[in-house]
């Protein structure tokens, strides 16, 4: 997951709408760990379009 600080509103949105609870808030930085399942949900959700899907490496 790529997340741009630039635009992220910390809102916490995405953390909430992650079926895997994959996504974290720690100290206002997002954090993603490897139960993510690559839905795209939470890409979908943020308001500001702060969430990137990566290619898969
Ligand atoms: S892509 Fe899906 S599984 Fe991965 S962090 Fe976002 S909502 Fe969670
Ligand atoms: S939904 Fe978007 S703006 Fe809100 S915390 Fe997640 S990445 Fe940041």
């Amino acid at each position: 997951m790529i997340v741009n600080f630039d635009k992220c509103l910390h809102c916490g949105g995405c953390v909430g709408s992650c079926p895997q609870n994959a996504i974290f808030l720690n100290d206002y930085i997002l954090e993603f760990n490897d139960k993510c399942n690559r839905c795209g949900r939470c890409v979908r959700l943020c308001p500001v379009q702060a969430l990137k899907l990566e290619a898969k490496v």
